[in-house]
This record gives C-alpha cells, structure tokens and sequence, in this order.
C-alpha cells in the first residue's frame, strides 16, 4: 500500500513518478498525477495531457496558441512539446 501525494488515498495499486527534477511523487490515479505535474494552459487554466505549446516561457493548448491559425492547430512532434516564436 501507498499513499497518493494528491488526495492522501491509501491505495494497493499505487504508482510513482519521478520527475526530470527528480522529485519523486506517489499518486494513486492518472487523474491525481495530472492534477499535480502536469502543465497548465496559461490560457484556460485546463491541464494538458497531450502536445501542448510553448510561446516563449507559457505553456498553453495547442489550439489556444494566440499565432495559430483559428481553424487549425498548430503542428507538434512526436517530443511533446512545441517551442514557439512569442
Ligand atoms: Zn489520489
């Protein structure tokens, strides 16, 4: 048994993660594990699961990128994360 960092829940099926500044986190759900480490979009304030973008030290959907076209999203790689000109 572990215990989630997030929501305190002792869980059989825990997991952990450690992150590239080494810290290392026990969550007890996907959703608690995004809720704590993964980015959010500077712009809607939803977090990001996928590709996002980055324009210059923000992080944002893809499609909430202010440079990208209305109708389409800006291009990502297979890395993640896109750098963008701000
Ligand atoms: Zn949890």
């Amino acid at each position: 048994m572990a215990t989630c960092d997030v929501c305190g829940n002792d869980f059989d099926n825990a997991f952990t993660v450690r992150t590239a500044a080494g810290e290392e986190l026990t969550f007890d759900s996907i959703e608690c594990a995004a809720h704590r480490i993964a980015p959010a979009c500077t712009h809607c304030g939803c977090r990001i699961l996928g590709h996002g973008a980055l324009a210059g030290d923000k992080t944002t959907r893809p499609t909430a990128v202010p440079t990208a076209p209305a109708n389409k999203a800006p291009a990502t790689s297979r890395t993640g994360l896109e750098r963008l000109s701000a």
